[in-house]
């Protein structure tokens, strides 16, 4: 008997036509091609110092075979005492990737706009689209800062969701008191303002607090931040959304799924937040090395935008794509920039010194070579 056709199922269009997230290559990956072992990873922004030691000891007393907490109650409490929030307004996810996609899940409908910075994270586009969200973009200045005027145009079309990141990924800048004033300003009472905070704890004292600055308006709005950056715990997914009101969070806990905090994550994340000063200590270091590729980079002849992050977004003035071949023979991840108008950009973390050594040697020998 022959067996009869398959008929190609119909699949949702949204997901469908997804454009892929551009997530590079990983360590095994970049070993194999390049046949050396000692891979400097540079395309992620993990923290090159590892985590907290107590992480290691909290992890040590875990017990697997236990469901994880669906209500992160331990963590969200710990979070609301560091933030001052109450815990009713605080969803934490795996990772503030998946809040991302929560709250467009929660809040965007199909035909839904929604607005976000261009250059920008990929995910702000991804999670919207697949909600069957119309997305537009905002560009930066050509000297790579943030356009308010612009800014403040695109929510004059009072869009469901606009998705700010600052400091922004990939350009590094964040907005200043002023500006995030008066951005918050034009933010109508139907849209929400997402600010995610991703790069947070990098930023210069001077640089104001998204959520204290949100705190003091009647806007509806989300921060998100994580612990996969400064505080160094990238593979175990962790990150949370602080919201204006119980409402929204309820909204954007009911969209995730219900245990997507696994029990290893939620008491790491516990033991990063009781040792502050570790992740204090290794941004101060981080900051140190971010000014020295910097300046190593200008020395170059080459420009980096302003930095409030763990990276630096530089214009190498040449493709960047076929520039990756060059870095991974040296050992070396970094992030060609992909986005219309940015192909001579990559995006490269700040490693340890060894590691940044070796990128600013790379860089050199391609500027040069
Ligand atoms: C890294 C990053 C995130 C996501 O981090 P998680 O690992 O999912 O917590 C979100 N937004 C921006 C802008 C980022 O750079």
């Amino acid at each position: 008997m022959t067996k009869p056709l398959r008929i190609e199922i119909p699949l949702n269009p949204h997901v469908a036509a997804l454009p892929p997230y551009n997530a590079g290559l990983n360590i095994a990956a970049a070993q194999k091609h390049c046949g050396r072992p000692d891979i400097a990873a540079l395309a992620s922004n993990e923290n090159p110092a590892g985590c907290s030691p107590h992480v290691a000891v909290a992890l040590a007393g875990l017990n697997p075979s236990r469901y994880s907490d669906p209500a992160c109650t331990t963590l969200r409490a710990a979070l609301s005492h560091k933030l001052g929030i109450p815990p009713e307004r605080i969803v934490a996810g795996n990772g503030s990737e998946e809040m991302i996609a929560a709250v467009c899940r929660a809040v965007v409908c199909p035909g839904s706009l929604v607005a976000m910075i261009s250059p920008g994270f990929g995910l702000h586009e991804i999670e919207a689209l697949a909600n069957g969200a119309w997305v537009e973009k905002v560009g930066m200045q050509p000297n790579l800062d943030f356009d308010v005027p612009a800014i403040i145009a695109m929510l004059a079309r009072q869009p469901a969701i606009f998705f700010l990141s600052s400091p922004s990924n990939p350009v590094g800048p964040a907005l200043d008191g002023e500006s995030l004033n008066r951005i918050l300003t034009a933010v109508a009472p139907q849209t929400l303002l997402v600010l995610d905070e991703a790069y947070f704890e990098f930023t210069d004292d001077d640089m104001p607090d998204g959520l204290a600055a949100l705190s003091s308006t009647n806007i509806s709005w989300v921060v998100l931040r994580t612990f996969s950056k400064a505080y160094g715990l990238a593979g175990l997914r962790v990150g949370y959304a602080v919201t204006s009101d119980a409402r929204l969070a309820r909204a954007v806990a009911a969209a995730k799924t219900p245990f997507n905090v696994n029990a290893a994550a939620q008491v790491a994340a516990v033991a990063a937040l009781d040792d502050e000063a570790w992740m204090r200590s290794s941004v101060v270091a981080l900051k140190r090395e971010r000014a020295r590729v910097a300046d190593a980079v200008a020395f170059m002849g080459l420009s980096a935008a302003r930095s409030q992050t763990n990276f630096l977004f530089i214009d190498i003035g040449r493709d960047s794509q076929s520039a990756l071949d060059h870095f991974l023979s040296q050992g070396i991840i970094v992030k060609p920039w992909k986005e219309e108008g940015y192909e001579t950009f990559i995006r490269v973390t700040i490693g340890s010194p060894t590691e940044n050594d070796r990128f600013i040697d790379a860089l050199r020998m391609l500027t040069t070579g």
